[in-house]
């Protein structure tokens, strides 16, 4: 049985509400800025948005997703698999192997003296023991993009910002200058821990010229190209990759 049943014409519709078309899950929309029904691929949240420009045209958009249901799953066929992260596994941290142990005591780092692969060690298993390697990621991710924030903010002069991961969907980093010399904000995403250290490190240099200019303009990205060079390969990469950085651990 469907759980959404019923044409989309029989009940009121709103903004944010989903349906199921070729097993997906179809998010409705209404931007007043757009001109016609359309449709497209979240890649982050791996569903299709089906926008309208108001809401009296939303059953019209849900018609039109349910019409395009063999587009819908090509779009959907092409998104990176998701695989559940176990015991035995490598993934990469700032470009570099990890091995994943399962083990007991709190989940953990463990850096071998010898220089060899570094281990996350971690309890339990299935969702547990995913839930529980990322937390141990995730305190990678503040501590390597703390230390390039201090790297890059001292270079430019400006006051230590404080430094926080978080797991947004739409931006790598975010930064809110401080007021009158108090330190600002950068946050970033944790998942840049999976990017090479290089793209993850332009992302730090991006946020922190941020602290000395609050736009996209000339003078922010000399200051960019001051600290990493050219920013285009990294962010290249991050338009080309971030789904799959997305997908990790879901
Ligand atoms: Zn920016």
């Amino acid at each position: 049985m469907s759980l959404f049943g019923r044409t989309p014409a029989s009940r009121n519709l709103a903004d944010g509400d989903r349906l199921e078309v070729a097993g997906a899950a179809v998010r409705l929309k209404v931007n007043q800025r757009a001109r016609r029904v359309s449709l497209r691929l979240d890649r982050t949240r791996r569903e299709i948005v089906a926008t309208a420009p108001s809401l009296r045209r939303l059953p019209e958009a849900a018609a039109f997703a349910r019409e395009r249901a063999s587009w819908i799953a090509e779009r959907l066929a092409e998104l990176p698999d998701i695989s559940p992260l176990g015991p035995g596994m490598l993934v990469e941290v700032f470009g570099r192997p990890v091995r994943l142990e399962a083990g007991s005591g709190r989940a953990r780092w463990v850096e071998p003296l010898d220089g060899s692969t570094p281990r996350i060690v971690a309890m339990g298993e299935g969702e547990g023991f995913t839930r529980a390697v990322i937390l141990v990621i995730r305190k990678k991710a503040l501590e390597v993009l703390t230390a390039r924030t201090a790297h890059y903010a001292r270079i430019l002069g400006a006051p230590m910002p404080k430094v926080s991961v978080a797991d947004a969907k739409s931006r790598w980093g975010s930064c809110k200058p401080g007021l009158r010399g108090a330190p600002g904000n950068i946050r970033y995403s944790w998942r840049l821990a999976l990017a090479p250290f290089e793209v993850a490190d332009y992302v730090a240099a991006h946020e922190c010229a941020h602290l000395l200019e609050l736009n996209h303009g000339p003078r922010f990205w000399a200051h960019v190209r001051s600290l990493v060079g050219d920013a285009r390969p990294h962010r290249d990469w991050l338009r080309a990759e971030g789904a799959r950085l997305h997908a990790f651990g879901r």
